[in-house]
């Protein structure tokens, strides 16, 4: 009764110790959540900028917010 029980601990040691080996080899590949950013084109001065960078008002999108709001002056 001895045995099973040390036998039954070395496995779950076991167990515990090859998981971890396990996800470190599949988390080295290149993770796909980094996807290449959209690229957007300043509808004042036309300067291309990642769309997280750019200010945006509504579809149009600007390079900075001086641009943004001489465009809106133009309109106004
Ligand atoms: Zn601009």
């Amino acid at each position: 009764m001895k045995y099973l029980f040390l036998i039954g601990l070395i496995l779950i040691i076991l167990w515990i110790f090859r998981h971890p080996k396990n996800r470190r080899s599949r988390s080295g590949e290149i993770p796909a959540t980094r996807r290449p950013e959209r690229m957007v084109k300043c509808a004042r001065c036309g300067v291309h900028l990642p769309e997280g960078e750019s200010v945006q008002d509504g579809a149009t999108h600007y390079c900075c917010i001086e641009h943004r709001n001489a465009a809106q002056d133009r309109t106004d």
